[in-house]
């Protein structure tokens, strides 16, 4: 069943849908609150009216966003959630909220920035606490048993995510690149009861033993499927990411607690380093030094978003470093939905020559 179908089904079932866009939010709380929360991160849309409301410097994921609003394509929706990931996303909401007249409530969700102390755990939980009460002024009560059992799914979603990844490591997923990020990528939008059961199946058939071949570091936004799929031509394996979308939303330790709201707070500070969530630089150099470690990868692709300025502020010192450290990179600047150029896929060719 292909998103949209799914969706319909979806609403059909009783539950509500939630537009949310990048990156961070808590969506153990909407799944409480029968709310299906369905992530805009990369639709599949030629940009025909968003660029009337956008400055040309504005990311690909923010107008393309947009335009499936502008196309009409969110009728099936009961809202959106804008977290406060930049200032593309902040100027974003504030188009659709101020100035489109939708008819559905937009939610703005601020979670905070480093430096992390524990006034910002506190603020967090006063986040989680006032969106919560901002769905239940909207939607009616959240059921306290139906959040708990919802957080604790979450967990398990995250430990099977986790295990996926470490499999991938190992070398003991047969799967293309392609594939691992298509299953990944589910979690942005099936309810969580549809998508555990899926990727218990996928787990089960993909595994299989030593894999071998080049193998690669993703760091960036999100994985461009063409990226993916030249890998896949060329043998090279992508056994770990540091894409936004990805694994750095995925929690490095999870807290099993008996108050879901303390689970929330703990996973969103044990998240990898991020500049969407203010990071330092540093802490971000140690983070994928260590997985470098871990992986014994061959090089690391950066693949940058055109204009995504949380991501470039970092990227030049992050390929400085890695190179000073001996690895091979390869940074590309690229745009969601369109194809990639005869040229960059020269230069991705060139890559793997290099590194095999
Ligand atoms: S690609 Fe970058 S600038 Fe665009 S929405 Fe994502 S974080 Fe913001």
């Amino acid at each position: 069943m292909n998103r949209s179908a799914y969706l319909r089904r979806q609403k059909q079932m009783g539950r509500r849908l939630f537009g949310v866009f990048p990156a961070q939010y808590p969506r153990e709380i909407f799944w409480a609150m029968n709310t299906v929360p369905v992530e805009i991160w990369d639709p599949p849309l030629l940009t025909a009216n968003a660029n009337a409301h956008l400055q040309p410097y504005i990311c690909s994921v923010v107008r393309s966003g947009l335009e499936l609003i502008l196309q009409d394509k969110t009728r099936l929706l009961d809202g959106f959630l804008f977290p406060h990931t930049c200032d593309s996303i902040q100027n974003l909401a504030s188009i659709v909220n101020d100035y489109l007249g939708l008819e559905i409530p937009c939610c703005f969700f601020y979670h905070p920035k480093a430096p992390f102390d524990k006034g910002a755990r506190d603020y967090y939980l006063s986040q989680l606490k006032s969106l919560t009460a901002e769905l239940e002024n909207h939607f009616g009560p959240m059921d306290p048993d139906a959040f708990k059992q919802r957080v604790d799914q979450g967990l398990d979603m995250q430990e099977r995510l986790g295990n996926a990844y470490e499999m991938r490591r190992l070398g003991e997923l047969a799967v293309s690149n392609t594939s691992f990020y298509r299953n990944i990528r589910l979690a942005e939008y099936l309810h969580p009861d549809d998508f555990i059961s899926g990727f218990e199946t996928f787990l089960a058939v993909s595994k299989n033993e030593n894999l071998k071949g080049p193998a690669v570091i993703l760091s960036g936004i999100l994985p461009h499927p063409e990226i993916l799929r030249l890998l896949d031509q060329q043998g090279v394996r992508v056994v770990d990411d540091d894409l936004l979308n990805c694994n750095r939303r995925m929690p490095l330790r999870l807290l099993k607690d008996q108050d879901p709201y303390e689970i929330l707070v703990e996973n969103y500070f044990a998240m990898p380093p991020c500049p969407t969530r203010g990071s330092p630089i540093q802490e971000r150099l140690d983070f994928m030094k260590d997985k470098i470690r871990n992986t014994h990868v061959q090089g690391v692709i950066f693949c940058g978003i055109k204009f995504c300025e949380p991501e470039w502020f970092d990227v030049p010192q992050m390929v400085a470093a890695l190179k000073d450290a001996g690895l091979k990179t390869l940074l590309l600047d690229l745009e969601i939905n369109e194809p990639l150029s005869g040229q960059l896929a020269t230069r991705v060719e060139a890559f793997v020559e290099m590194i095999s």
